[in-house]
């Protein structure tokens, strides 16, 4: 198990033009700008999950990017808003 860069796409303000995550990135074609959506996209089997883009975007107070836990077999552990779904769950 590892942890990959997951851009959660609510919070990407790459349609004004932010690519901060895009520029730090230190490994090739892995973090990049889906045109379609607008918004940063992580390669997951790219990804080495240095941290680099969630401190950068953090800094610039975007707080759009997790590290999210990846199985064996390169699935993500945790899809986007499983855990809150599961908060809810275990509140009764
Ligand atoms: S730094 Fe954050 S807000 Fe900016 S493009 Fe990357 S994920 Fe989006
Ligand atoms: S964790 Fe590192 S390698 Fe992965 S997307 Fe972020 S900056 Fe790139």
């Amino acid at each position: 198990m590892y942890n990959v860069a997951q851009v959660i796409d609510e919070k990407c303000v790459a349609k004004k033009g932010c690519r901060l995550c895009i520029m730090y990135c230190p490994e090739a074609n892995c973090l990049d700008l889906n045109p379609t959506k607008m918004v940063a996209e992580v390669t997951i089997d790219r990804c080495k999950g240095c941290d680099l883009c969630v401190v950068v975007c953090d800094a610039a107070k975007h707080y759009a990017i997790i590290m999210q836990a990846v199985s064996a077999t390169g699935k993500l552990m945790t899809q986007k808003g499983e855990s809150a779904a599961l908060g809810q769950a275990y509140q009764g």
